[in-house]
This record gives C-alpha cells, sequence and structure tokens, in this order.
C-alpha cells in the first residue's frame, strides 16, 4: 500500500444536492493522482427517509412505495442536474431500487434484519452517483462495495467489525486500484456477514468506516469534510460564541465524542489512536481553511469545551428488601446493563439505591427495567439532558444551569457532568 495513501469521509450534508456534489468534484481535483480512498454518506436526510420506507412496511400501511418513490426523485433529480437525462447510472440506480421493492413485496422479517437491508441502500446510491460525477470530471474513480470488504457479525444495526478479515479484504481490493492512479470510492456505514447478509454499524457511522479504512489500510491521514470549520468548544447549533479547536488530542476527542459531541461519531477515534493517524475535520465550505487536527499530541491548556447529549433517563434503582447495594448487587444490575446494551454515562450510589443516567435508545430501557423489577425498585425519569464540560470555569457551570433542575451533579478533575430537566412551565391562570 503506498505509505501516502489519505482517506477522505464526505458526510450527508456534504452530498445533499448537484451544487454540494459539485463542490465535492473540486475539492477532490486537488488530490488527482494521489492515493486515495473516499467514503461517502447518504444524501442529505436520505437515511431518515428510508428508515420512514421500513416503518411502513413493517407496520403494512400500504405507503412503503409511496415513500420510497419521493427517495427516488430526489436521487433522479440530482442526476438529471448532474448528468442530463442519460447516463448508464440511471440504470445502476435503478437496479438498487429494485432490490428494495423486492423486499417491500414480501412479508416482514425481523425489525432489525430488515432495517440493514433497506436503510443500507442510501450509501449505496450516493455512492453511485459521486463515482459516476468524478469519472464525469477526469477524476478517475472506481466503485468498490464495502460490504465485500467491511465483516461483521450478525448483531443487526449496529454491528461488530470483524477486523482481520476487514484487513486482509481492505488490502487485497484497495491496492490495485490505487496502484493503477485512480481514486478508490466506498460507502460509510455499510458491512456484511459471513453470509452476505447487509449489516449497518450504528447511526451516524460513516466516520466509523473511514477510520477502519484507514486503520486497515495504514492511512498517512484521514479527513472528515463537515459543515463546520472543525471542533468547536461546542455545537454550533445550540450555542453562540464557540470558537474551532485548531489541534486535540485523541483523548480529548474520545471523551468529548462520547459524551455527546456529535461532530465525529465516538467510535472512529480507537482505530485511528491505535495506529497514531492524524485526524482532520475540515469544512467543505471552506476547504483550504486549517480546521482542526486530532493527534497525539498533548496540549495541556484547552479551552471550557461543553458536549450535550439529549434523550437521557435516569434509573433509580433500589433494593426492595432494604438490602445494601453491594457488590453482588452491582454484579447483578451491570450484567442486565451489559445484556440490554444500555449505555451508562453517569452512575451514583446510596446505601440501598443506584442512580444511573443512559441513553433512551428504541425500548432497551424498558426492557431493562422489566428484567429487574422482580428483585429491585425501579423508577424511571425520560426526557433529561446530559451536559458534559471539560475544563470547566465556574460561572460556565452554573450560567448552564440556568432555568434547569440538576438531577445529578459529578465532578472529576476538570470535568463537570449535570443530567438536568427543563424545570416545569407554571402558566398564570
Ligand atoms: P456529517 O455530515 O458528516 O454526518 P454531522 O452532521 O454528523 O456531519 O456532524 C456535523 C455537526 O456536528 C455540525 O453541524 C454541528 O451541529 C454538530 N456538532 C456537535 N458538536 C460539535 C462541536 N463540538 N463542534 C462542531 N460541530 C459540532
Ligand atoms: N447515513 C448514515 C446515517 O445518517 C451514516 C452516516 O451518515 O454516518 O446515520
Ligand atoms: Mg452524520
Amino acid at each position: 500500500m503506498p505509505k501516502n495513501l489519505k482517506v477522505y469521509k464526505f458526510g450527508g450534508a456534504s452530498v445533499k444536492d448537484a451544487e454540494s456534489i459539485r463542490n465535492v468534484g473540486n475539492i477532490l481535483q486537488k488530490e488527482k493522482g494521489n492515493p486515495l480512498v473516499i467514503i461517502v454518506s447518504a444524501m442529505g436526510k436520505n437515511t431518515n427517509a428510508l428508515e420512514g420506507v421500513l416503518k411502513e412496511h413493517f407496520n403494512q400501511t400500504g405507503k412503503a412505495n409511496e415513500v420510497l418513490e419521493k427517495i427516488k426523485q430526489f436521487h433522479y433529480q440530482i442526476c438529471n442536474e448532474l448528468f442530463g437525462e442519460k447516463h448508464p447510472v440511471y440504470h445502476d440506480l435503478n437496479d438498487t431500487f429494485v432490490e428494495i421493492e423486492w423486499i417491500l413485496e414480501d412479508e416482514p422479517e425481523a425489525y432489525d434484519y430488515m432495517y440493514d437491508q433497506i436503510v443500507s441502500v442510501g450509501e449505496l446510491l450516493s455512492s453511485k452517483i459521486l463515482t459516476a460525477y468524478l469519472n464525469s470530471q477526469d477524476l478517475p474513480t472506481q466503485w468498490l462495495d464495502a460490504r465485500g470488504i467491511i465483516r461483521t457479525d450478525e448483531l443487526y444495526r449496529d454491528a461488530w467489525v470483524q477486523w482481520e478479515e476487514t484487513e486482509a479484504n481492505a488490502k487485497k481490493q484497495v491496492a490495485p486500484i490505487v496502484e493503477s492512479g485512480k481514486f478508490v470510492l466506498t460507502q460509510g456505514f455499510i458491512g456484511s456477514t459471513a453470509d452476505n447478509n447487509t449489516t449497518t454499524l450504528g447511526r451516524e457511522g460513516s466516520d466509523y468506516t473511514a477510520a477502519i479504512f484507514s486503520f486497515c489500510l495504514n492511512a498517512e491521514s484521514m479527513s472528515i469534510w463537515k459543515d463546520v470549520e472543525g471542533v468547536m468548544t461546542a455545537d454550533p447549533r445550540l450555542f453562540d460564541q464557540v470558537t474551532k479547536i485548531d489541534k486535540l488530542s485523541y483523548r480529548e476527542a474520545i471523551e468529548m465524542t462520547y459524551y455527546g459531541a456529535k461532530v465525529i461519531h465516538p467510535k472512529t477515534i480507537k482505530p485511528i489512536q491505535n495506529k497514531n493517524i492524524p485526524l482532520y475535520v475540515k469544512s467543505y465550505e471552506n476547504p483550504s481553511a486549517e480546521g482542526t487536527m486530532i493527534t497525539s499530541d498533548v496540549n495541556s491548556s484547552y479551552p471550557p469545551m461543553i458536549a450535550v447529549e439529549k434523550n437521557q433517563v435516569m434509573l433509580n434503582i433500589s433494593t426492595k428488601d432494604f438490602s445494601f447495594v453491594a457488590e453482588h448487587h452491582i454484579k447483578n444490575i451491570f450484567e442486565e446493563i451489559a445484556e440490554k446494551r444500555l449505555q451508562v454515562n453517569m452512575m451514583q450510589n446510596t446505601a440501598i439505591s443506584f442512580d444511573i443516567c443512559v441513553n433512551d435508545i428504541d425500548d432497551r430501557v424498558e426492557n431493562f427495567v422489566e428484567a429487574m423489577k422482580e428483585d429491585f425498585e425501579v423508577t424511571i425519569e425520560k426526557g433529561l439532558e446530559l451536559i458534559t464540560i471539560r475544563h470547566f470555569q465556574k460561572p460556565l457551570v452554573e450560567s448552564l444551569k440556568h432555568g434547569k433542575i440538576v438531577m445529578m451533579e459529578h465532578r472529576i478533575r476538570e470535568t463537570v457532568q449535570l443530567v438536568m430537566k427543563e424545570v416545569p412551565m407554571m402558566v398564570r391562570k
């Protein structure tokens, strides 16, 4: 594999319409002839739209084809703007849509399995369109099916990568293409099982795909192209006066993303840290700007940084017989947490009770409570927000609490975490 191989990942926002695709083409002109693997997400919000198709099909409402039709028109419209009315890419897209139509003709199967078969199509479509566009712009590009490379287990919707096989596949398939001077273009988010069933790696998983390829191919660097200048001190959609962080350590990045800094998928950091590959977060709107560089460099003076994770649930688990929440209870609780795949973001205990704050995903919390209720009293509070502040300053923490009820608060070294809820509004009669 060439030593100077780079991996670029373009997210949904960077390919949301024809103009955006032209912009990606311009960014890539600067890399012409260089060894480059490109990972692309579904265009715009098409993953959500495909989830809509699945829901209609699963509930047998008879509307699945109608929702699918809108997705088709979206993609055909973009192709029309890029290629006009005639181009081989239309056939390719048609074949992909026919595969969903076949699924829709049958009775629904297991939800998670079907999710991956239907929702994965967003990335297949975007990668086909982008490959066709780059080739039309004198940027020779070879489309690769990520499902022939990323081997996973059968945990549909949240599949785990089988690294050895994936690494061997990636090396074998990517090397001859980059050596021939072409770009490699493939899909984020998707993989497949040993039986060739399509799997997905979890929502927003395309950053992770780029990290998998970077790891397997020993990339020189990885860049993710976003609608922001780089990693900012907080989400610019939620906070004013945020500033860009020029350099960040892997450790800092993994802590922030785990607790909700959605600019990078949290699973992205480990593979690139393990091989010490620098990660650049760059703006596709301003590609020559520096962005953020994430490496092992330790910078001891960071500004305060805020991550917000919504959809939190607080569970209070207490023993029914007033026995202490000691080792054996804690062991049982954690076994059930692992079994139901809850992500615990905060915890604390008293003599006879244990509080945890977890992400509210599907019906995992309900399943957990059901399993616990024989031995424990469990109360649930939903609709909470977890705010993590690293390198905190006291006035900032106080201002974040303003107008909220603090349910849990933690301070560890430079980090403060708050689980909060809105103060209920009292309306004057
Ligand atoms: P992609 O197009 O690759 O899917 P995302 O939408 O997942 O990109 O990530 C970019 C978004 O992340 C930004 O639009 C921003 O609202 C959000 N975000 C959250 N936290 C931060 C942060 N600390 N810095 C920059 N962006 C952030
Ligand atoms: N398209 C997928 C999603 O929206 C993966 C990604 O964009 O990272 O979740
Ligand atoms: Mg995304």
